[in-house]
């Protein structure tokens, strides 16, 4: 049972909402949205996606998020379509909420907003505004507005800041709302929608609410890309990162979040949004050169945990099997989009490894599924390194602290653990005879 049924509350003032896009940040919303009070219409154009959750069922791994839909969908208040243009018909606020992935030029791809934009604006309920939650450039708003081409909507930039695998409780209590609005009145009831919870709330132009998504996210590649760099510099010189972190750390104008090392940093915002940032940057005459070295400190760091492992190999990785624990981008989600463990596997693939893998959200018959075709999978992670010459550590699952470390010493061709997430306890597992590598210590 979830810690957040207590969230669905009754006294709400009701509105009409609508929804457009049932992904991380749709669904979540939606279901959030719907425990307020308010009648909400997700509209969710994949039918596989969108039956799923009529039945209840997420198609996402969030804590929390089926016990919400069941309640959600049981009192009526969240209703599935999957046409957006049906779904808006009685909406007085429109959030879209699709993707915006990488282009091949490094730029977001506006494409799933502008095809929303179009299908939904000669639907729209007269004075609706459309709230644009989903990451995307400099000008996005404006263009949704002559698009849509009424002057009765007025669309908002309302960016989004969730975690995934803390996405309900995220939407729930958001560290701040940044409303971007070139109208001051439909910033007002943007803000109004919003007024339940105790975050602070940026009210802005839109220019501006579309350019703190990017900032934010760029400083957070940017602090990872730090703690990585002074990783390496800390195995060069012999000193523990995980101390650095705790005597950085206390500095409150430091802090302890995204101050741990590890593989690199991947996931469906930050890789394709710091690129998006550079190309921005371009397009406006500013070389935003902090954010390239932040990218490219990524791969350099995506390619010292591959040589972690070759050199945990013996060298030379052709002929040697490597039993990988983690494929997800973090732990806690079930999202595989730009993981680095994915990267990372496919560089072993590449370099002559056969590479075994174990996730707890990847199911073995996954496996024909196109970022997986160079690795097998295993449904639990014993099998996964079984006769393996490296086991490596690439997502931080809880699971895999608790795993028996015993048995998997007998059943390995070589004790010898890649720990790229420092998750493991070193000590207890040179105990037990493996030789252990971590990150920066
Ligand atoms: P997603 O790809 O998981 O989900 C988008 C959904 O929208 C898909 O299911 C797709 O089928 C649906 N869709 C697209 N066009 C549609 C249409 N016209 N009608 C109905 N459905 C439609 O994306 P996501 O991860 O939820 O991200 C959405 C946006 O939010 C992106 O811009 C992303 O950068 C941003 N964002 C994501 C996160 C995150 O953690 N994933 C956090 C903050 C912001």
């Amino acid at each position: 049972m979830s810690d957040y049924i207590h969230a669905f509350r009754h006294d709400e003032d009701v509105r009409n909402i609508c929804v457009i896009g049932a992904g991380y940040v749709g669904l979540p919303l939606a279901a959030v949205l719907a425990s307020r009070g308010h009648s909400v219409t997700l509209a969710e154009r994949d039918e596989n996606i969108a039956s799923l959750i009529r039945e209840g069922e997420s198609p996402i791994y969030e804590h929390g998020l089926e016990e919400l839909l069941a309640v959600a969908l049981s009192s009526e208040r969240l209703h599935i379509t999957e046409s957006a243009a049906q779904a808006v018909i009685n909406a007085e606020f429109v959030f879209l909420c699709v993707g915006t992935p990488e282009s091949l030029d490094g730029s977001a791809d506006i494409s799933y907003i502008t095809r929303a934009a179009a299908e939904i604006g000669p639907h729209l309920a007269e004075g609706a505004i459309v709230i644009n939650k989903s990451t995307a450039p400099i000008g996005t708003i404006k263009l949704i507005e002559r698009i849509i081409g009424r002057p009765d909507i007025t669309v908002v930039c309302n960016p989004e800041f969730l975690r995934e695998g803390t996405a309900v409780a995220d939407s729930l209590n958001p560290d701040r709302i940044v409303v971007g609005a070139d109208n001051q009145e439909a910033a007002a009831r943007v803000v109004a929608l919003f007024n339940n919870t105790t975050a602070p709330t940026v009210v802005t132009d839109t220019t501006t609410a579309e350019l703190i998504k990017y900032a934010s996210n760029a400083f957070l590649a940017t602090k990872l890309t730090f703690i990585n760099t002074m990783a390496g510099l800390c195995e060069s010189v012999g000193a523990d990162v995980v101390d650095l972190g705790l005597g950085l750390g206390y500095d409150s104008r430091i802090g302890f979040e995204f101050m741990r090392p590890g593989p690199g940093w991947g996931g469906s915002c930050l890789p394709k949004d710091t690129s998006a940032l550079v190309t921005m940057g371009e397009s406006f005459g500013c070389d935003l050169e902090l954010i390239r070295a932040a990218i490219s400190g990524n791969f350099a760091q995506m390619n010292r945990i591959v040589d972690k492992i070759r050199i945990a190999a013996g060298g030379d990785l052709r002929g040697r099997i490597i039993g990988i624990l983690g494929l997800t981008f973090k732990a806690n989600t079930n999202d595989r989009r730009n993981s680095p463990a994915i990267w990372i596997t496919q560089r072993l693939a590449e370099d002559g490894a056969t590479v075994h893998a174990y996730d707890p959200t990847v199911a073995k018959d996954a496996d024909g599924i196109d970022d997986l075709l160079h690795l097998t999978l295993f449904d639990d992670p014993y099998s996964a390194v079984a006769r393996s010459h490296v086991v490596a550590l690439l997502t931080e699952w809880q699971e895999f602290r608790w795993l028996d470390f015993t048995r998997i010493h007998d059943d390995v061709a070589t004790a010898t653990i890649v720990d790229a997430r420092n998750t493991l306890d070193p000590a207890s597992l040179h105990r037990l005879g493996f030789s252990y590598s971590g990150v920066g210590r």
